[in-house]
């Protein structure tokens, strides 16, 4: 991925227990198309899957979440796979991940945050 300090090993994702969907309460953004693509996913008339899954933020749409280890967990994470349920139509945010804006200038202080965030982001040390 161009301009980062850092590159992604997804092999962590089999063993880091879904840090990225689970934890402090967040947002999980998504856009009217990928609304619908989760909705023909699941199965559900759009308008049901809205109505149980989905609240408004603002102008935007955030995925709601549900109670998990005394924090929380975004509703389509599986507990007991520790994966997200709908991995192949998840929105752009949770597909760009750990490539945001917000990390684009990881330095090596940030680093060990970044890492207990994600176990699979691995710092490009050339680049420092
Ligand atoms: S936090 Fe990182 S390593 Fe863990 S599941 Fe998410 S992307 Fe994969
Ligand atoms: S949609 Fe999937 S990948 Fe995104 S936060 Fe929810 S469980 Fe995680």
């Amino acid at each position: 991925m161009n301009n980062f300090n850092f590159t992604f090993n997804a092999t962590a994702c089999n063993t880091c227990g879904g840090k990225c969907c689970t934890g402090e309460s967040g947002y999980i953004f998504c856009s009217i198309t990928e609304m619908e693509q989760i909705s023909a996913f699941l199965k559900l008339p759009f308008n049901e899957f809205t109505q149980k899954y989905v609240k408004k933020v603002g102008y935007k749409f955030s995925l709601i979440e549900k109670p998990y280890n005394n924090e929380y967990a975004c509703i389509f994470f599986d507990k007991e796979t520790k994966k997200c349920s709908i991995y192949d139509v998840r929105p752009k945010q949770c597909r760009t991940f750990p490539f945001w804006d917000g990390f684009r200038d990881t330095t090596s202080e940030d680093y060990e945050l970044l890492l207990k965030m994600c176990p699979g982001i691995e710092l490009d040390k050339k680049d420092m």
